[in-house]
């Protein structure tokens, strides 16, 4: 009997040996690398290259990453502290060809989402102590110091960009990249790889990833994570050029006299937004994905099917305060629900879904 048990877990050994390397062979090699960046770990898996090339070129997008960290620091003396320093004075500030699409792109995503993501409101960031990764700050800011920086009303409207210049009509604008610096980040991540020919990879960054090509002709199912808690919620397939990227209370925060305080500010209150627990959102573009889940965010579950709209977003799940996921009819169908018990509303359509091709 015993030989029997022993010949049973052998041949099952060697049969998840067998399948797991079946994954490995020469057809359909895999190759995954991480490293730390962003204050978030970065994971990268490619397929279907040579280890050599696969470990080259990730080895390149950690340098990349690590010399975007350097350039867009919040509070140590970066190039941004720099373009900060002259907005304050009121004196133009020459933008570096990568930071342009940024700004470009954070003027136009601060008016599709009713300026409800302002990269602008860097300074009642700091005011909070969220820029920092230390959180020096572990209490509220008085209400007289919010209400002195909203009535200085920092929004991305008021910059100008000529060229590399970029001019602010407001000295009290300060820029912060942390809602969508990390998805630009990895936007141009997946540029690097489109220029090194790699054609099928996934990019993993703190619970956000992107997509390219596809897990041995199948799209690469990704899991979402539960909020505040370990473990999944649901698995979404991601196609060529999607990216899924998720904003939550939870990520960063403090407790003061038994309440909470997060990262994630509504610039119409100066407070930490109020309604919803977490919003993943699915788009082509990560930059958008990165802005939109922050904005949709603070929009809560009132608002958010109207910002959506607004910003173009086709797929959006928002968890409320209460335990409702909130789901377009097009996300419900990307999601797989694994949580059971979990209470779901479906919101009108985001966009007209026959014309949809998946
Ligand atoms: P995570 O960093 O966890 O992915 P987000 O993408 O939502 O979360 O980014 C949160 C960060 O965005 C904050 O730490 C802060 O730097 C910045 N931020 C907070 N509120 C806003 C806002 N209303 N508009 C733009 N940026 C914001
Ligand atoms: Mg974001």
């Amino acid at each position: 009997m015993k030989k029997l048990n022993r010949l049973f877990y052998t041949l099952l050994f060697l049969f998840y040996f067998i399948s797991i390397q079946g994954c490995k062979s020469p057809k359909d090699p895999s190759y995954n690398q991480s490293f730390m960046t962003f204050g978030t770990m970065v994971n990268v898996t490619i397929t279907n290259e040579s280890y050599k090339t696969a470990s080259e070129a990730i080895d390149l997008l950690e340098q990349d990453f690590s010399k975007l960290h350097q350039q867009w620091h919040a509070w140590h003396t970066s190039t941004l502290t720099e373009i900060n320093q002259k907005i304050a004075h009121s004196e133009p500030a020459e933008i570096p060809t990568k930071m342009l699409p940024l700004i470009k792109k954070g003027i136009e995503l601060n008016q599709l989402s009713n300026q409800l993501f302002n990269p602008a409101i860097g300074k009642l960031i700091d005011l909070w102590g969220f820029h920092d990764d230390t959180q020096r700050v572990k209490q509220p800011p008085t209400p007289g110091a919010i209400s002195y920086l909203l009535k200085q009303a920092p929004s991305m409207s008021d910059l100008h960009l000529t060229g590399h210049i970029l001019t602010s009509d407001n000295p009290n604008v300060q820029l912060d990249f942390g809602a969508y610096g990390k998805g630009y980040g990895i936007q141009l991540a997946l540029e690097r790889l489109h220029k090194l020919g790699i054609d099928n990879a996934l990019i993993e960054a703190g619970g956000d990833v992107s997509a390219v090509g596809s897990r041995g002709g199948r799209p690469w199912r990704i899991a979402v994570r539960n909020p505040n808690k370990a473990g999944v919620f649901a698995t979404a397939d991601l196609y060529h050029n999607e990216s899924i990227f998720t904003s939550g209370n939870y990520e960063r925060k403090f407790v003061y006299k038994g309440t909470t305080y997060h990262h994630v500010i509504d610039p119409r209150t100066g407070y930490p937004s109020i309604g919803a627990t977490s919003v993943t959102v699915i788009h082509p573009d990560p930059t958008i994905a990165d802005a939109a889940a922050t904005a949709l965010l603070i929009a809560g579950p009132n608002e958010w099917h109207k910002i959506a709209k607004k910003m173009g977003i086709k797929y959006v799940a928002l968890l409320d305060d209460e335990g409702t996921l909130h789901l377009n009819p097009a996300m419900k169908k990307r999601l797989t629900i694994i949580k059971r018990k979990m209470k779901v509303k479906i919101s009108e359509p985001l966009f007209f879904e026959k014309k949809m091709i998946r």
